[in-house]
């Protein structure tokens, strides 16, 4: 085997394998770097109430079922499960029905560090006490828990299993990159670029044709999973642009002083321009256009939401003045959601270069950046009948 980060191209590796958010709680771990998502998630709890208030309601003597899809490793998904296990007891109470007990699957590649994520939880509820008594403590949890590996792009779930779907900021990370993408034969080959962004017009279309795919994959597995009467509520990356090499704020932290980055370590001579281009951060942000054209084409989910939602920036700093905060912040925030994958394509010490320049790059343009970042998110809100 070749030794880690020398001849590995990370295409010729399953990325589903290969993929997760840093684990651990280091600095630049996912746990560490996930305050901006946690942030925009705040911001949509009313469209995910509005969502979970269209759900179905059972007998109570079958469990709730809840699934947090593309959960990673930080408390992110741990307070989201929350609000809606919470919301659905509310609804049961405000109807003078017993609540039934309720199941959350905490679900994401294999590679993601479910024991940060475990470690996070807090501790169960005792069982022995009332409803009443869980509900008012809000360090304990009111559900059962169990970790689920796999990719969302395939089946998880046995049919008819589930009440709620959650997914936040993951359907935007694309199965694979597609293959024409990193063939130098290809009119799609992404010469000189390690992301869709500003790349020609060939190279978009295999990244919008993935997209497609995944997408497809994703409705038509949970189509099977869902109890009728279920919703489900998706957040991604999206973008305001036709153009889909104009990725917007994905655009931005992928596409400019990451990409100028990479361009470095080829000047200084550290890796060959083909080690460049043969990696490709595998994200899609898509259009409105784009996302509900899939859904339309599935025809199994009826759309009671479908919108951008402007989420903010992805920089959470405590002094917007200082240069060297801002840079590290976006080196850091960058490094947290792609450091796996460039850790695999060129080893941890080149990968180390990489994100100091970054930095540097980053730190010289914090003013801009400041500016100019913002993420925008497609919702979704989708119910099965
Ligand atoms: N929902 C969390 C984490 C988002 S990070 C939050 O709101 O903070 C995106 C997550 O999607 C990562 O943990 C990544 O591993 C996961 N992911 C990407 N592709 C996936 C796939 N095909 N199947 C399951 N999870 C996936």
């Amino acid at each position: 085997m070749a030794p880690k980060g020398d001849n590995v191209v990370v295409s010729n590796m399953k990325l589903e394998r290969l993929l997760s958010m840093k684990g651990g709680k280091g600095e630049t771990s996912y746990a560490n770097n996930s305050q901006a998502q946690a942030l925009h998630a705040r911001s949509m709890l009313h469209l995910i109430e509005e969502t979970l208030d269209g759900v179905q309601l059972n007998s109570s003597e079958v469990p709730f079922v809840v699934v947090d899809l593309g959960c990673s490793c930080g408390s992110n998904t741990i307070y989201i499960v929350d609000v809606i296990i919470k919301h659905m007891i509310k609804r049961y109470e405000a109807l003078g029905y017993e609540p039934p007990e309720f199941s959350a699957f905490f679900s994401d590649l294999p590679s993601n560090d479910f024991n940060t994520l475990f470690q996070l939880l807090p501790p169960q509820a005792n069982y022995g006490g009332s409803m009443e008594e869980c509900l008012a403590s809000d360090s304990h949890r009111s559900y059962f828990v169990a970790g689920v590996p796999g990719s969302f792009y395939r089946r998880l779930f046995p049919a008819r299993s589930i009440d709620v779907f959650h997914s936040a900021f993951s359907l935007h990370w694309l199965s694979q990159v597609p293959d024409s993408v990193l063939d130098k034969r290809s009119k799609a080959y992404n010469k000189g670029r390690v992301f869709i962004h500003g790349a020609g017009e060939n190279t978009a279309n295999a990244y919008r044709k993935q997209f497609q795919t995944d997408l497809t994959g994703f409705l038509a597995s949970r189509s099977q999973e869902m109890k009728r009467g279920g919703s489900m509520f998706l957040v991604c990356l999206g973008r305001t642009s036709v153009d889909p090499t104009d990725q917007g704020g994905a655009g931005l932290l992928f596409g400019t002083h990451f990409q100028d980055a990479w361009d470095d370590l080829v000047q200084e001579g550290l890796i060959s321009n083909e080690k460049r281009d043969n990696f490709n951060i595998p994200v899609y942000a898509p259009s409105l256009q784009d996302f509900r054209e899939i859904v339309e084409a599935d025809g199994s989910f009826a759309i009671n939401k479908l919108e951008v939602f402007k989420g903010g920036s992805p920089l959470v700093v405590s002094q917007p003045d200082d240069a060297v905060e801002v840079g590290r912040a976006l080196a850091n925030s960058c490094r947290s959601v792609s450091g796996v994958l460039v850790d695999a394509h060129i080893g941890d010490r080149l990968s180390e270069e990489l994100f100091l320049r970054v930095e540097r790059r980053a730190a010289s343009h914090a003013k801009d950046l400041l500016e100019q970042l913002q993420f925008f998110h497609i919702v979704a809100s989708l119910s099965f009948a």
